[in-house]
């Protein structure tokens, strides 16, 4: 600002104040501030920009949201037009305690996707062959009816496992879950074996939880393993915590192969080769324990250090003193000159970052999530000794340390609750991955090609196979097969990839337009978010008469799931003979279908602790709370969950086994779910693990089996893995002595700051800053090959190849390239689909080859939208996944995506964004990676198909758990 304009300010604001206002002279009548107050959300006054000089009044009411636009869950205040009912802008909700106001360019960018010109709107049916591109619009009855007939037939019929519901970004905390549930299958699928699995794994095998929460804000050292300043898992409440730390003075330490706008934050950027991330944690928890420089009275209170010494070194005095000498022993081989042979990255490098480590004491804050621990086989194992780094130092559960995310995290109880299915499938669960993290999601359309199961109904949501997963051409030779898939149901509000080979489209609701209610581990805190139909909720505070559905106030016939999930299942069981109905019945009015008020309000008013006794001091109710703000913390600076004392009211004829496991005869007490720490086995005589003595104390302890954090898994030994039985190296599948001559990797991991999977193409403020995934390439590889950047280069994968434009770039490590995967989205011909980010192409088959062949990039364009008159740009990047076969680690179960590749300059004839793939090749290679694998028929120590403590989505009962042919007595 100039100082003519400062001074005009300034003798605003005096005028103002000497007249005795305490406002600032605007139409908004307060004193300039980061957000409206909310107390003014019911009629927030803005000038419009347009008009300006003259000065036209907007009036407001605001209504908050969720953003749907990562798992971050981020707080929006939709600005809604009073006069209009428009939703004409999303900025930050300064009442979520997760993101405090602040947003991504994606969440003000949910207008854009509400008000995309190419939005589905009505239920769609195919009229021709699967994929053709034809459409008919049906009513939502015709859909409904038709859906629920082939669902109620597989149920009655006793095909329960050909129905399989398919997510991936689930956005809500289990509802779907528990309508399966209630239809009694075991059809829930995800899409985390190609996104998390592996991180998941290396944690669960330490906590008996899968998921980290780092307390960013208030940490000294802070180690990622990912780009958590521009696009991590829970980005932006992540980021603005780990830079308020920064602030402080606080040290970051950045493991990334790409100078990735995070390692560029980082007081220490290490790029390691791919894959070798896990010698240099290893080689500084070796200087911890060289140095003895960890904790060592939290090891000895929460390692389960004596169930190693006893099942691995019998022959020792069992005392701690013995397990350090072990421990030295074991870990001494991880030196760092070890860590610099495998890593490339300097020993001095390393050790002066194990020095800065050792400094953290209990203030280390660590993160992995996708990252190397989701390129690599054993990638699991970065996340297993990343958090030795924490064990180590005693770093768990503190203030500026790693929490297990249930510390938190808040999961309100529903208000019907159905028991766990008894039946297992064996497409989502195969045995021979018994200890597979989640659902074997990418191997759907191989395990179908040998006849190992077919599908009747299959409904994807917020799901887009044939481009997210690897092998997607694999997956369109699925899906046209009506012999493998007998119907598909996409819900979605967006065309797709996938959606283009369903059978019906079913337009659901966008952010703004469908309830949700979740909790993530953002902070050092618990709190639960509320999305909900703004347009509804708007109705509501203006005092209209109430939606029947939410289909009354959102755009076209776009509904939202939970009501749609309520009616299809009354519709699958009419007469609740199957006994499914009453799940989706009103407890309020018996026999009439439950609604989402009731729902919601019940799970407020019943399970938030101080949500009601909030609520009641503004004279709401807990659901008009939510509604009107949209968020509640429940509870703040959680202390370490594992060192609480077991109330004696839990205890009940307390036994104590060798292992310091207390056992208690009583269940679990009922109540809010504040700590939802799950349960492991119970004891020979069904008494429930209730925690561990630890000198003499009965603590909660962890959910694993020992009770304690393991160090060494009993489970990996028990199960046919013992030489993973401790955090250890794997190498991977791209590990230079596995690559041959001339191969290098190829990183296809990395999320773009501004564009979110698949979700994004009807963005169009990120379509215009992000719409290209260029090869990065290093100088010296680049001139070797003969190719300078906007080259062509062809990416040559086990299965196929690609062609992308090359970015010559010292921000990567000499051969290694890497393309991000958020970019080539593309219809065919003659399909619908978006028009500012997908190519359309060619697509051709001979025999098991594929072809993909771009016909025109994306070009401006007449629609609802004056905008797209305006697009500038003509690419939409490369769709390389397609030519990754599926590469599932024998343990986790999670695809492995980096590639060993070869990078020429591109062969005559090569056009931009060219995709040919071999499915037949790709079907070898996924045998290949079946043949490492342990099946559970083999290794299964007790007759079982996986073991029963580990997390599992729609965990069934536990009588299917028995392997089939094991015999009853075993
Ligand atoms: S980080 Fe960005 S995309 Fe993710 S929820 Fe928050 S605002 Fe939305």
């Amino acid at each position: 600002m100039d100082a003519k304009k400062s001074d005009r300010v300034s003798a605003t604001r005096s005028a103002t104040k000497s007249r005795g206002e305490t406002h600032h002279p605007g139409p908004s009548r307060i004193e300039l501030a980061a957000f409206p107050p909310k107390e003014r959300w019911d009629d927030w006054v803005e000038l419009e920009s347009r008009p300006w000089p003259e000065r036209v009044e907007r009036r407001y009411v605001l209504v908050p949201t969720t953003c749907f636009n990562c798992e971050s869950a981020c707080g929006l205040l939709a600005y809604v037009d009073k006069e209009t009912l428009e939703i004409r802008k999303f900025e930050g909700n300064p009442e979520h305690p997760g993101s405090r106001g602040r947003n991504c360019a994606k969440g003000p960018a949910t207008l854009n996707q509400i008000r995309d010109p190419h939005r589905i709107l009505h239920p769609l049916k195919r009229d021709g062959a699967r994929g053709e591109g034809k459409w008919r619009r049906v009513s939502w009855d015709e859909a409904l009816d038709d859906i629920a007939a082939r669902v109620r037939k597989a149920i009655v019929e006793e095909r329960r496992n050909e129905v399989v519901y398919h997510v991936g970004r689930p956005g809500e905390d289990g509802y779907t879950e528990r309508v399966l549930a209630a239809w009694g299958i075991d059809g829930h699928n995800s899409h985390t074996n190609i996104c998390s699995s592996n991180g998941r794994a290396g944690y669960h095998y330490w906590m008996g939880l899968d998921r980290p929460s780092p307390d960013f804000a208030n940490a000294d050292v802070i180690l990622l393993i990912s780009a958590h300043l521009e696009s991590g898992h829970y980005f932006n409440p992540h980021a603005q915590r780990i830079l308020e730390a920064k602030a402080r003075g606080a040290k970051t330490i950045v493991f990334d192969v790409r100078l990735s706008n995070t390692a560029t934050h980082a007081d220490h950027w290490l790029a390691p080769h791919p894959g070798t991330e896990a010698a240099i944690l290893l080689a500084i928890a070796s200087h911890l324990v060289r140095t003895r420089r960890y904790d060592r009275e939290f090891v000895r209170r929460w390692w389960n250090w004596q169930e190693f010494l006893a099942a691995e070194c019998a022959d020792l005095p069992q005392t701690f003193e013995c397990f350090e000498a072990e421990l030295a022993r074991l870990y001494a081989e991880y030196t760092f000159e070890h860590a610099a042979a495998e890593s490339g990255v300097a020993a001095q490098t390393i050790e002066a970052v194990a020095e800065i480590v050792a400094g953290a004491g209990t203030r280390l804050a660590t993160h992995t999530w996708r990252s190397a621990a989701a390129g690599n086989l054993g990638g699991w194992q970065v996340s297993r000794t990343l958090f030795l780094l924490n064990a180590l130092l005693g770093a768990v559960g503190t203030e500026g340390g790693t929490h297990p995310n249930v510390a938190n995290k808040f999961v309100g109880r529903p208000i019907h609750v159905p028991a766990h299915p008894h039946v297992w499938n064996d497409l989502n669960w195969p045995g021979e991955y018994p200890l597979a993290m989640n659902e074997m999601s990418i191997l759907m359309p191989h395990l179908l090609k040998d006849g190992r199961g077919r599908l009747e109904v299959y409904f994807t949501r917020v799901y887009n196979p044939v481009w997210t997963n690897p092998d997607g051409f694999s997956w369109i030779d699925a899906l046209t097969d009506e012999s493998r898939v007998g119907l598909h149901v996409a819900l979605t509000p967006t065309w797709s990839e996938s959606a283009s080979f369903a059978d019906y489209v079913l337009p659901m609701g966008l952010r703004a337009e469908r309830h949700d209610v979740h909790s993530y581990e953002t902070p050092d805190a618990q709190w639960i978010g509320f999305r909900q139909p703004v347009l509804r909720a708007a109705h509501e505070r203006l005092g209209h008469p109430p939606a029947a559905d939410t289909r009354e106030t959102n755009p076209g016939e776009v509904w939202e799931e939970n009501e749609f999930w309520i009616e299809l299942s009354w519709r699958i069981d009419p007469d609740g003979a199957l006994g499914i109905r009453k799940f989706f019945e009103s407890k309020e009015r018996p026999g009439t279908k439950l609604g989402l008020d009731e729902y919601y309000g019940f799970l407020f008013s019943s399970s938030v602790p101080g949500l009601p006794e909030r609520a009641a001091k503004e004279g709401l109710t807990p659901l008009a709370f939510m509604r009107r703000y949209g968020s509640f913390e429940v509870r703040r600076k959680i202390a370490p969950l594992h060192q609480e004392e077991v109330p004696a009211s839990e205890i009940e004829d307390l036994r104590v086994d060798a292992l310091g496991r207390a056992y208690t005869k009583l269940p679990k007490p009922a109540g809010p779910n504040v700590v939802p720490l799950p349960t492991p086995d119970p004891d020979a005589d069904g008494r429930r693990l209730v925690g561990i003595s630890v000198d003499g104390t009965i603590r909660r302890g962890f959910p694993t089996p020992s009770g304690r954090l393991e160090f060494y898994s009993s489970t990996l030994v028990r199960w046919g893995w013992p030489e993973y039985a401790l955090p250890t190296y794997i190498k991977s599948h791209v590990h230079r002595d596995r690559l041959e001559p001339g191969q290098m990797v190829l990183i296809p991991t990395f999320r773009l700051p501004v564009q979110i999977h698949t979700r994004s193409a009807n963005a169009k403020w990120l379509d215009e800053i992000a719409h290209t995934n260029p090869l990065w390439i290093h100088p010296t590889d680049a001139s070797r090959i003969g190719v300078e950047t906007g080259s062509l280069v062809r990416v040559e994968t086990e299965i196929g190849h690609f062609v992308v434009k090359a970015w010559v770039t010292e921000g990567i490590r000499p051969g290694v390239v890497a393309c991000s995967h958020h970019m080539g989205r593309w219809k065919a011909e003659a399909a619908p689909g978006q028009s500012q980010m997908m190519a359309t192409v060619a697509l051709g088959k001979q025999g098991g080859r594929w072809s993909m062949r771009r016909l025109a990039g994306v070009s401006p364009h007449e629609s609802a939208d004056p905008d797209t008159r305006r697009i500038w740009w003509t690419d939409s990047g490369v769709h390389q996944n397609l030519t990754f076969p599926v590469h599932p680690d024998p343990i986790s179960g999670m695809h492995c995506w980096h590639q060993a590749v070869r990078v020429t300059a591109a062969a005559p004839g090569d056009a931009y964004a060219d995709v040919s793939v071999d499915v037949d090749k790709a079907h070898e290679v996924y045998r290949r990676w079946l043949e490492i694998t342990r099946p559970a028929a083999r290794v299964s120590p007790d007759g079982t198909r996986r073991p029963y403590w580990l997390l599992r989505p729609l965990k069934p009962g536990r009588d299917v758990y028995r392997l089939p042919e094991a015999p009853a007595s075993r």
